[in-house]
């Protein structure tokens, strides 16, 4: 663990064992093991899972911001297939996009080098990208589009949605640690303001670009590019 004295750090990654421990024991009393349960008692549990788990997504965010900012956030570099990762985030984001009556299309290309990234962190990139995608828009039906194309040494990812789009006053911001607008927060008071600016930091330590687009009609296009291997 680095020597960070930030009260931040200090204090997300005190939280860190707790956490997890009641998240264990939580985890056996709703698997049963100990006793059966009423349907009122395990919707309870599942409700304490959910917010135990909102705490982990915290500290760890909080941990990783405190190390970009202090500068001794590390990557552990390898050959990544972003194809195989983009489609597993897509099977895993299927429930919750069709709870919110949201599409994802994304046409499977061919000859996509690897890039050179750290598996995990990127992605936690594009987990963040297309959980931002499918939550920032008002209701009704949406799409969000994923695109991952070559473009000479380099594989361009987007990720583009029919949301709430950001304003050119916000758009400045929209990288730094913290920020949120007031439409997000509206949607999801919940949220931490840190999934950007941790994205931010893994692309560019990875040899790579990130940007955004306020697309013509409605939305965003988040984009990053990443160094074939
Ligand atoms: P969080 O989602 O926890 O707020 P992020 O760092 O992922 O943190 O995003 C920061 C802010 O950027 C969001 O609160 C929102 O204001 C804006 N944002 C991110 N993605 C989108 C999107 N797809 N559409 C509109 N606004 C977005």
């Amino acid at each position: 663990m680095p020597k960070i004295s930030e009260p931040i750090y200090v204090a997300a990654h005190q939280l860190k064992s707790p956490i997890t421990i009641i998240k264990e024991y939580v985890q056996i009393l709703y698997s049963e093991d100990l006793g059966s349960l009423n349907k009122k008692q395990k919707e309870y549990l599942e409700d304490v899972l959910k917010n135990i788990e909102q705490m982990q997504r915290i500290t760890s965010g909080l941990l990783d911001a405190s190390l970009v900012e202090s500068r001794v956030y590390k990557l552990n570099i390898q050959p990544v297939d972003l194809v195989k990762t983009t489609m597993d985030i897509i099977d895993k984001f299927s429930i919750l996009a069709k709870s919110f009556n949201c599409n994802i299309i994304f046409s499977k290309p061919d000859n996509i080098p690897l890039v050179s990234t750290d598996p995990q962190k990127i992605r936690e990139v594009i987990e963040n990208f297309v959980s931002n995608a499918i939550k920032y828009r008002p209701a009704g039906h949406r799409n969000v589009e994923i695109k991952l194309q070559k473009k000479k040494d380099k594989v361009l990812f987007s990720c583009s949605d029919d949301g709430i789009g950001i304003s050119p006053k916000d758009a400045k911001k929209i990288f730094s640690k913290f920020f949120r607008t007031e439409e997000a927060v509206k949607i999801d008071p919940t949220g931490t303001g840190l999934g950007l600016y941790i994205n931010k930091a893994i692309i560019e330590l990875s040899g790579g670009k990130i940007w955004f687009k306020n697309n013509k009609n409605k939305g965003i296009t988040f984009y990053f590019i990443l160094p074939i291997i």
